[in-house]
Parts: structure tokens; C-alpha cells; sequence
């Protein structure tokens, strides 16, 4: 077992506290679960939320994009991005409030913020939102290399960081999408090939073929020949094989090269983005910024370039390994930089008992594990709240 004290994280959604009384559920998270830090949700997800042990509502249903705290300024200075406000949020202290009072009994406070994947501000302000190469504009997600969409991510980070003080940042989605990011009820019964969802997912806003002009290519060119190909591709049955995920050596061959370098063009528009946004909330006093594992072989999904997010970042969650193979922690912390830490993310799912729970957490803190995240607190069950207690050995 590691020497050290490892860290317990379980994600929650504001009105999770505020429902319960803020005092109380932070005595639950900190007495009954054993946390060490909570990770609360900053913007809406669209969704029909179960919410078993709530005094005040069993179900909540999600406003999609819309923040969960008062800003600040609305547009901020520098953007015509105007948010919506979730109509759950009260007052100004409503987010803010919660991190104080975590202050007080000691528990680290982490926003839990997602930038790019935000249905409300695409369809607001469509301009700005991803456009494939067929002229569509995808209305779920929002294009980063849009100057306004930028700074709109800069300054939600400062403003949350000036209003709550946080103890760490984790930042979702701040990065070109998978095409089908953010999508509501998808009605798309008929598979599309792994590669075409690939070509779908990339943006050809005139800023991004710009940034493949500047990098010495013909983005326009390169746009015809995507959609020349979607048009005559995605209208037929791809065939099982080519739902399997895109070897790399067809991305590297495809379009003579083109797609490749289109790809690496885009990585600094992405990457620059999570960097200007961990520096940011660096500059107002994070001490720890999260990321969820960036893998190489994302790459081609969302722009991000691994080794330059590592370096932004402090702490990387990983999927919990399967039962019988914990020892693959170690492999992903030999992919990490050195002084990162390791968070596994429990799902649901594995949460039954805590005797069943602490022998598998123990197993992945021998093997490399720093800690552990948690699904959000209002959507378990108390004997799972309780379970997860049970099993805090694992990390004390
Ligand atoms: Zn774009």
C-alpha cells in the first residue's frame, strides 16, 4: 500500500449541496464517503437527472449549456457570447457559496467546467460553431479557433476562479469535438465508417482553413476533396469492418497526405486553447489543473497534442482498469509526466459493496494509483455513498 495520503474525488452538481443543505452534504462527502475533494459542475448537461436521495426533487432536468453560477459580466468583455443561466442558480453566491463552506471543513474545492461541447451557445450564435466539410454548421459544438469563443473561455475560467477561489481546475472539452460530441437525441440509426466520422468531425470554417493555408496547404482544396468524398461515401452501407476505429496508417495515407497535415495544422488551435485555459486559472491561484488522459490516438478527434496537455496539467483521470488487470495503471503512469498523479474514475457501476470496492481500489493504489474519482454524488444511492466510505482505506 502507498505511504501516502491519496485523493478521493467525487463529482457533484451544485443544487446537490443546496437541496440537501450545503453543511450537510459536505459532511456526507467528507464523514460518510471519505472524500477528500469535490469536483462540482460549472455548466448544464441536457438530461433527465434520478436523483435517489434528494429531499427536494427526485428528478431534475438539465438546461443544456447553461451555466450553473452567475457571471460575472454576460457577454464577457471581449465577446459576443451571451450564456444562459441555469434557472436553478439563486443568487451570486450560489456556486461561490459552496466553496467556501468546503473551505471551511477542509475539503478541496475543483471546478469541473466544459467549454466547447455547448448546444445552447451553438444555437445562439451559429457562427462560431463547428462547420464540416460539407458547409453544415453542427450546432453542438463550438469551433476553437473562433477569437470570441476563446476569449469567452478565458474569461469564464478567471471569472469562476475570482468567484470561488478553487483548489483545482478540470477542464472538459476545451478542444475540437468527435463529430457526434453534444449531440441530443441523435436520431442516426444508420453506422457511419469510423474514417467518415472522422472527416465529419473536422471543422472548415474559413479560421481553420486558414490556419492549413498559413500552415502551407490548400485548405480549400482540401475541403472539396472531403466533401467529394462524404457525399459519395456516406450515403452507403460502410460494412461492420469499417465501424472498427481508423488504423493510423489510414489517416497518414489518406488525401496524399493532406488529412494529416490538415490534422497538424489544426493541433495548435486546440492545444493553445487548453493551455491558455490552465494558465489562466494558474494566474488566479489553481493549484492543480485535471485532465482527463489525453491518448495519442485522440489526437485526430480533438486536436490536442498529449505531450503539451501533460505539461499543462497536474492530474490525469484514467478509466479504472478491469479487475484482473489493475496492473495497467502502470503502463498509463509511464505515460504521464513525471509528479502527475493518477486518478482512476469509478463508474457507477462498480459500486456495490465496499468490501468488493476497497479490494479492487487497493489493487489499483498498489499499482500506481494516486487517487480515485467518483460519478456525481446526487445521482448514487445512499448504500452506495456508504460503500464508498467503506472502502476508504484504499486512499487514507
Ligand atoms: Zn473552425
Amino acid at each position: 500500500m502507498a505511504a501516502t495520503s491519496g485523493i478521493a474525488s467525487m463529482y457533484a452538481f451544485p443544487w446537490d449541496f443546496h437541496d440537501e443543505g450545503v453543511e450537510k452534504t459536505l459532511a456526507t462527502l467528507a464523514d460518510k464517503a471519505g472524500m477528500t475533494e469535490v469536483a462540482v459542475a460549472c455548466v448544464g448537461i441536457a438530461g433527465t437527472y434520478f436523483l435517489p436521495h434528494n429531499p427536494k426533487r427526485m428528478f431534475y432536468f438539465g438546461e443544456e449549456g447553461a451555466l450553473l453560477f452567475k457571471p460575472s459580466a454576460n457577454p464577457y468583455q471581449g465577446t459576443r457570447l451571451t450564456a444562459p443561466v441555469a434557472g436553478v442558480v439563486e443568487s451570486a453566491e450560489y456556486l461561490a457559496g459552496i466553496a467556501a463552506a468546503c473551505r471551511e471543513v477542509g475539503l478541496e474545492f475543483t471546478i469541473w467546467m466544459r467549454y466547447c461541447d455547448n448546444p445552447a451557445l451553438g444555437r445562439a450564435f451559429p457562427e462560431y460553431t463547428r462547420q464540416d466539410a460539407l458547409g453544415i454548421h453542427h450546432l453542438s459544438q463550438l469551433c476553437p479557433a473562433e477569437p470570441d469563443v476563446r476569449v469567452f473561455c478565458r474569461e469564464v475560467t478567471g471569472d469562476l476562479c475570482r468567484q470561488c477561489a478553487p483548489d483545482g481546475l478540470h477542464i472538459e472539452a476545451a478542444s475540437f469535438l468527435p463529430y457526434d460530441r453534444g449531440f441530443i437525441h441523435p436520431a442516426a440509426p444508420a453506422p457511419i465508417a469510423s474514417f467518415d466520422r472522422l472527416l465529419l468531425g473536422l471543422c472548415f470554417c474559413p479560421l481553420c482553413v486558414a490556419a492549413a493555408d498559413a500552415a502551407g496547404m490548400d485548405g480549400e482544396g482540401f475541403r472539396r476533396r472531403v466533401a467529394t468524398y462524404l457525399r459519395e461515401s456516406l450515403p452507403g452501407d460502410p460494412g461492420q469492418e469499417a465501424l472498427l476505429p481508423a488504423p493510423p496508417e489510414m489517416i497518414t495515407a489518406a488525401f496524399d497526405g493532406e488529412l494529416l497535415a490538415y490534422l497538424n495544422a489544426r493541433s495548435d488551435v486546440a492545444t493553445s486553447l487548453y493551455e491558455e485555459i490552465a494558465a489562466v486559472a494558474r494566474g488566479e491561484g489553481v493549484r492543480h489543473v485535471r485532465t482527463s488522459l489525453p491518448l495519442p490516438g485522440e489526437m485526430a478527434l480533438t486536436g490536442l497534442e498529449p505531450s503539451r496537455v501533460l505539461v499543462a496539467s497536474d492530474r490525469a483521470t484514467a478509466p479504472l482498469p478491469d479487475p484482473d488487470a489493475p496492473e495497467r495503471l502502470q503502463d498509463t503512469r509511464s505515460y504521464l509526466r513525471p509528479g502527475m498523479l493518477l486518478l482512476a474514475a469509478v463508474p457507477p457501476e462498480e459500486i456495490g459493496t465496499g468490501e468488493a470496492l476497497r479490494e479492487r481500489l487497493h489493487a489499483c493504489r498498489d499499482a500506481g494509483a494516486d487517487g480515485f474519482t467518483f460519478p456525481p454524488y446526487g445521482l448514487l444511492r445512499e448504500h452506495q455513498v456508504r460503500a464508498i466510505g467503506e472502502a476508504r482505506s484504499a486512499w487514507i
